[in-house]
């Protein structure tokens, strides 16, 4: 996979997000610098490049080496892109005797190995399950992209995104009109369909649930009926939410490109308008990354939330808040509504490897299918080795859903949809469930590769607005 590699930022997605427009003139020294300092602030990435045994446990394990075959997709020779220039300029063996640890100068062509195979990782973090070590590949990507940032050899698709969530609010660049114009053409087809005025609320001033949810949900199938399921729970629950035309996206694509700053700078503007508004709750729509930041970063990033409600999870998820109200009697289901569907359900990778959910152990797997369970009559699982913490990336997440690397994303799709085959041949499956914007977006796009319908992909809210039972709360 030497010939994949993904188009590099232009000098205005650099320069916007603050990185050099271009390569600098004295890039190896600046990257070593930038790399001494990751050290300094970032113990976990020295830990990570120190501890490394070559057991060789993690070798098999990403998608991305299954898919492709290349060695360098291994997780250990990924890692030792980085490792070897570590060693070279950052311990006494390597500097002295660098023949002998394996330690390599930083050249050109190690800088392009770097660039080419970060970013053929989406740090879905499955190789770090069966690291005994726990040494986390993800971590070790994140570095290494923010090292090409700082150099000015950035990623177009992500720098380019980020900048779109600066200037317009979304990473989809969705401006305000557009927004409020989607919202109000939902609302009257729901009410075409249902016979029933569900509401989809921008700018509440006082309202009781902020929703951040990814800009996907705004504009495409299979997101926008995850959208449409979110906003038929409150409307039956009789709950006041909003969304936001300033902070309208979930997504987080700072976390892709390492940059703890550009993560703060995004997740700033939700505490924002969250305190603006008067909210008491934030409930985060269905995106896998966009859980993470929230549920691992958000508290150090841009808390404490002592604004909030403290009665609920701060933040919570979606699923949930859906699954409470289930349990509580506030919303009531009819499974048959979806009797013509047999469902399974994909592990998102960073919902499973990197949250929770329900404050239990393993709550982010118990409560998206106790949710599915309760909208479905027909549900089985897929290959145990293939879900729960041992779950596959997609093959898109990471900041690689784009069309310069769609042979990458459908190679790394491979073990999911030889997972899905076996269930949909054997088990009759006919959709599979998520809980992850990125996901839904590339499952859509390389399913048909795989001889399998796009259309077979289905937000988890879909289902739960199909069979919800609506009341009532016409307002
Ligand atoms: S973090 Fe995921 S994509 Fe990256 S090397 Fe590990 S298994 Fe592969
Ligand atoms: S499993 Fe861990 S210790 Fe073993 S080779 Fe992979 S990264 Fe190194």
């Amino acid at each position: 996979m030497d010939h994949s590699s993904p188009f590099v930022a232009k000098p205005d997605h650099q320069e916007a997000l603050g990185f050099p427009g271009e390569l600098v003139d004295n890039w190896q020294e600046k990257a070593i610098e930038k790399m001494g300092e990751l050290l300094t602030k970032y113990r976990s990435l020295k830990v990570f490049l120190d501890s490394c045994v070559k057991c060789g446990a993690c070798t098999d394990k990403c998608h991305y080496f299954q898919g492709t075959s290349d060695p360098k997709n291994m997780p250990v020779a990924r890692q030792d892109l980085l490792r070897n220039v570590y060693r070279r300029y950052f311990t006494l063996a390597g500097k002295y005797f660098p023949k002998l640890v394996g330690a390599q100068d930083l050249t050109e062509d190690v800088l392009d190995d770097w660039y080419k195979y970060f970013h053929q990782c989406s740090q879905c973090r499955r190789c770090s399950v069966f690291c005994p070590y726990g040494i986390d590949t993800a971590e070790i990507s994140m570095a290494a992209r923010e090292i090409l940032d700082h150099v000015g050899k950035g990623q177009k698709y992500c720098n380019e995104i980020i900048g779109k969530v600066h200037k317009v609010g979304n990473n989809l660049g969705l401006p305000e009109p557009a927004l409020v114009d989607t919202l109000e053409g939902l609302e009257e087809d729901v009410e075409e369909e249902t016979g029933h005025v569900v509401r989809f609320p921008v700018d509440v001033q006082g309202a009781d649930v902020l929703l951040i949810t990814p800009s996907a949900d705004f504009f495409a199938e299979p997101h926008i009926d995850g959208l449409i399921g979110y906003a038929k729970v409150f409307h039956q629950a009789g709950i006041s939410w909003t969304l936001s035309s300033y902070a309208s996206e979930a997504g987080n694509f700072g976390m892709f490109i390492g940059s703890y700053e550009q993560m703060q700078k995004i997740s700033w503007r939700i505490r924002k308008i969250a305190m603006e508004l008067g909210v008491k709750r934030i409930v985060v729509g269905e995106c896998g990354h966009a859980w993470r930041v929230a549920y691992s970063f958000w508290n150090t990033l841009i808390g404490p939330f002592d604004f909030l409600d403290q009665n609920y999870p701060v933040p919570q998820h979606i699923c949930e808040v859906t699954l409470d109200l289930i349990d509580k009697g506030a919303i009531k289901l009819d499974k048959e509504a979806n009797d013509d569907k047999v469902i399974t359900y994909h592990d998102s990778c960073n919902v499973s490897r990197g949250t929770r959910m329900g404050n239990m152990e393993g709550g982010q797997f118990i409560v998206p299918r106790r949710v599915i369970k309760s909208a479905v009559n027909h549900f089985v699982e897929m290959n145990p080795e293939t879900t729960f913490d041992k779950t596959y990336c997609c093959g898109g997440g990471g900041g690689l859903l784009t069309d310069d690397l769609l042979e990458l994303r459908v190679k790394g799709a491979l073990p999911r949809m030889e997972a899905l085959k076996t269930v949909i041949e054997d088990q009759k499956v006919t959709h599979m469930a998520a809980i992850c914007a990125i996901c839904k977006s590339q499952f859509s796009k390389v399913m048909p590769y795989y001889d399998i319908p796009m259309d077979s992909i289905i937000s988890v809210h879909q289902l739960v607005g199909d069979a919800l039972i609506m009341g009532n709360n016409d307002s």
